[in-house]
């Protein structure tokens, strides 16, 4: 094994500065390609450093919610710039931190960058409306004011794009911020801070502390001074989170799990729909909310669509993510693997066949990351814990089916409600399953994973608070309506 000479620790940025958590203590952050390499160390804070970190945002916030949008846009503006200088750097980062191949990490961190452009240009854009009011010498309108001190609190699944698509609009609309990124990530969310902080942000309006979900995620849930907490991540934490905000009367917008759907009709191209399952199921290793899980397909078109699928599987290159020729990268983590270990177990145990995979990988330099092979069940009934529960991992559930309604039906018969997809050329499908699936992200003929910065975002049931991320949507979470009656006095 190779020693590593020179690992950086990265440290809490608290009112503009660069701070060590007064805990002294950090822990590594690990790649889950090489368990052997350590990507650099993360300070473990405490509540302390949270307080520190949520004064300082409150005593921003005074002059930051003041200032013209316009004005808080060219901050974000010279942060896209700075971010997009760094992409391969923070690219490279990514994919050592969590493990998905540097071309998906390049392209998440673009992305990050056109949600700050996004939202730069947010700030000149109009807040409210003119109502007519009854009296005829009044004016009526609404305006918005933020909320105050926002909490962010997000996973490592997307540790550019999410803490930046909730950030940025936070900052956009004047509100003042403190991150709490996941702790398999806080060297890639460092490094997006370093961005925010070069581009001269104002001492305070931005800060970041790192330490564990429990201390300092739950802290900002129940931190009197801040005022609106946005999450990321599963539901159990996400409930967790939601509770103790609206206890204290604080706003809160939880984004977590989905089991997401494709259906595949008997009219469907079916590379197309091969392409879209493998690419929606198996990217990232399976670790996005939106990525696909179950897929239904008409009995018709059921072992042709599987033949395709096990072909096209096969081919696919798993290693590090780093190497230009890999296609998946390992699981996010070790307890993470484990997880989807324990699923394939379950699915097994359960009565499921396997199809394809449902291993660890132990070839060579496999062995020292925590890498699974992509996994196919067939005979899967919609009351196995494979067909009921959010996996996050490379595993399909193929489930064959009647009809389209047939489909539609077994595919809302989840908890979950976030994205789902549909395979045909006949436009009376498309329309049944755009007006009856229960999903906030819904597409023809096009992957479940994959949203747009520009879009809104979020899901039905138990996937979301049912509140709206991205796109103009974003500012129903991060600003409260003030609706104003005026008239004139003699
Ligand atoms: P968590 O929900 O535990 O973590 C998400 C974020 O919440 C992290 O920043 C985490 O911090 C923080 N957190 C953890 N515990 C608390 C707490 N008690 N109060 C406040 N914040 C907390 O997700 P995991 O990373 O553990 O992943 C577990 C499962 O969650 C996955 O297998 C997947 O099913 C789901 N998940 C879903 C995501 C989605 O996009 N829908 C994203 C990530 C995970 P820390 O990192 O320090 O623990």
């Amino acid at each position: 094994m190779a020693v590593q000479t020179e690992i950086k620790t990265y440290l809490n940025y608290i009112n503009g500065s660069w701070v060590s958590s007064v805990s002294n203590q950090v822990e590594p952050s690990l790649n889950p390609a090489n368990r052997h390499d350590i990507v650099g160390y993360v300070q473990r804070s405490t509540l302390e450093d949270l307080n520190a970190a949520v004064a300082a945002a409150k005593q921003a916030q005074a002059s930051w919610r003041k200032r013209s949008g316009v004005e808080r846009g060219e901050y974000l503006y010279k942060a896209a710039r700075l971010l997009e200088q760094r992409l391969d750097d923070i690219a490279e980062t990514m994919t050592r931190e969590m493990g998905k191949t540097l071309a998906e990490a390049k392209a998440e961190t673009m992305r990050g960058v056109h949600i700050l452009r996004y939202y730069a240009g947010e700030g000149a854009r109009k807040v409210g409306d003119v109502i007519p009011s009854s009296d005829s010498e009044g004016l009526m309108f609404t305006t918005r004011v933020p909320l105050g001190v926002v909490g962010v609190i997000s996973p490592w699944n997307f540790p550019v794009a999410i803490p930046i698509w909730k950030m940025a609009p936070a900052l956009a609309y004047g509100n003042t911020v403190v991150l709490k990124p996941a702790s398999e990530t806080a060297v890639t969310a460092a490094k997006v801070i370093e961005c925010f902080h070069e581009a001269g942000f104002p001492n305070g309006v931005v800060n970041m502390v790192c330490g564990s979900g429990s201390v300092i995620g739950q802290g900002i849930a129940n931190h009197p001074d801040i005022d609106g907490v946005t999450f990321t991540g599963s539901n159990a934490v996400g409930k967790q989170v939601g509770r103790a905000a609206f206890e204290r009367g604080a706003k809160y917008q939880l984004e977590m799990g989905g089991k997401n759907p494709v259906i595949v009709a008997k009219d469907a191209d079916l590379d197309l729909a091969v392409e879209g399952t493998i690419s929606g199921g198996l990217r990232s290793t399976g670790q996005k909310c939106t990525a696909t899980s179950r897929v239904f397909i008409e009995k018709e078109v059921y072992e042709p669509f599987k033949a395709k699928l096990l072909e096209r599987v096969k081919q696919l290159k798993i290693g590090n993510g780093l190497d230009a020729d890999t296609w998946m990268g390992p699981c996010a983590s070790e307890s993470q693997l484990n997880t989807v270990l324990s699923y394939i177990e379950k699915g097994k145990a359960e009565g499921a066949k396997l199809l394809y995979g449902g291993k660890r990988c132990l070839d060579g330099e496999l062995a020292n990351g925590f890498y699974v092979e992509p996994t196919i069940f067939e005979e899967v009934n919609l009351q196995m814990t494979i067909a009921r529960e959010e996996i996050f991992g490379p595993v399909l559930a193929l489930i064959p089916v009647d009809s389209i309604e047939e489909a539609i039906r077994l595919a809302n018969d989840t908890e979950y409600g976030l994205s789902a997809s549909l395979y045909t050329k006949n436009i009376g499908n498309a329309l049944q399953f755009i007006q009856d699936i229960e999903a906030g992200l819904i597409k023809v003929n096009a992957e479940t994973a994959g949203v747009e910065f520009q879009a809104p975002f979020g899901g039905m049931k138990q996937s979301s608070s049912h509140s709206r991320e991205q796109g103009q949507a974003a500012i129903e979470f991060f600003t409260s309506i003030k609706t104003v009656f005026v008239k004139a006095s003699e």
